[in-house]
Order: structure tokens, then sequence, then C-alpha cells
């Protein structure tokens, strides 16, 4: 008998929790990190999407250029690192990525952040993320996700990494719900 229950035609008892970040500053983006997170849903081998809020946040590094629209995406997944890599490139490309300069503008970035709780160490893939600690803008909405993450070999606890955050970019990071509030309440003065 097939249960109401059975939610996913796959079975995902051995699938890896993933979190990706994403961002971007150039079209509509959040129009675009739409389409990622459709993109992602219709994957066979991805499910049980979470998603952080949308924040605005400021350009770290690169040339003078617009405020970025950043989240956090976490899902189950089936596939492999760099099958899930490859994927995510794939979007990147359908969604009019272009390689361009380092920190420079962009329609849209998908980072791997964690899979699971492994350690990779490939020349195209490093998991952990290695910057992930150093960013404002994956630290918030990964933390509205996740309090505390384990690889196998250590823990890092998100809320802690944001208090002692060193904020020397002067990063601006905020929902962009409450910056829609406080355009409205400065409309209101
Ligand atoms: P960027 O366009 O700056 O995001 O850099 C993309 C390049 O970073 C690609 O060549 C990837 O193979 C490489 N890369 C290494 N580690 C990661 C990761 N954890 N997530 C996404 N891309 C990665």
């Amino acid at each position: 008998m097939i249960g109401p229950y059975i939610l996913y035609p796959m079975n995902f008892s051995n699938a890896e929790k993933i979190y990706l970040g994403i961002g971007g500053n150039q079209g509509a983006i959040i129009n675009t990190i739409d389409s990622v997170i459709e993109s992602l849903l219709n994957h066979s081998k991805i499910a049980h999407l979470q998603i952080s809020r949308y924040y605005l946040t400021s350009p770290v590094g690169g040339p003078p250029q617009g405020h970025y629209i950043n989240a956090v995406i976490a899902f189950d997944t089936l596939l492999e690192p760099l099958e899930l890599l490859h994927f995510t490139q794939s979007i990147e490309q359908k969604l009019g990525k272009q390689k361009k300069m380092i920190n420079g503008p962009r329609t849209i970035d998908i980072d791997i952040l964690f899979f699971g709780n492994r350690i990779i160490e490939e020349k195209n893939l490093q998991v952990p993320h290695p910057r992930f600690q150093n960013r404002l803008f994956v630290l918030k909405p990964l933390h509205d996700l996740i309090n505390q993450i384990s690889t196998y070999k250590c823990t890092f606890e998100i809320d802690q990494l944001l208090k002692d955050f060193i904020n020397t970019n002067s990063e601006l990071v905020l929902p962009i719900d409450e910056c829609f509030c406080m355009y409205k309440m400065a409309l209101m003065c």
C-alpha cells in the first residue's frame, strides 16, 4: 500500500544536509534567487528545502559596486559533492553568471558552505567553504537556519562566530523586511 506519508519518490534516509550561500547584485536578484530555489526544488535528489531571510548586504572587496542580496539555503541531498557542484554551476550558467573579476559584480554566486559532516579538499571544491567564517553576509543568514554545525573534525558554533565577528569591512547585513520597514518609517518622517 502506498501511504500518504510517502512524500518523495526517493529514499532520503541516507541523504546529507547541505548549506548553500547564495547572492548577487546585478539584475532582478530576488527573482534570480527564487529561480535558484525553483531549480533545487525540481531536482529529484534534493528534498526538505529551508531558506533563510533575504539580506541586503554591502559589497566586500572588488571595485565600487551596488549592494547585494544574500541568503542561505539548506536541504537534504543524495548527490555526491562534485555532482552538486556541477549542478549549482549549471544553475549559475543558466541564470547568466559570467566570470569577470574577483569580488566583482555578479548576477548570481552559489557557494557550497557545508556538505554533511565532510571535509573536502579537492582542486575545484573546498568544504567547509574556506571563507565562510569571515563573511557576515554568510554567518547571519546561516544563523537563521542553524546554530551549530559539525564536520567530523570540529563543531562550529554560529552564534559564537557572530558574537566574535570583528566587522573590519563595516559590512552592512540587514534582513530586507527590516530595510523595507526603515524605508517606510523614513517616508513617514
Ligand atoms: P566564485 O565564482 O568566486 O564563486 O568561484 C567559483 C570557483 O570556486 C569554482 O571554480 C569552484 O570550483 C570553486 N570552489 C571551490 N570551493 C567551492 C565551494 N565550496 N563552493 C563553490 N565553489 C567552490
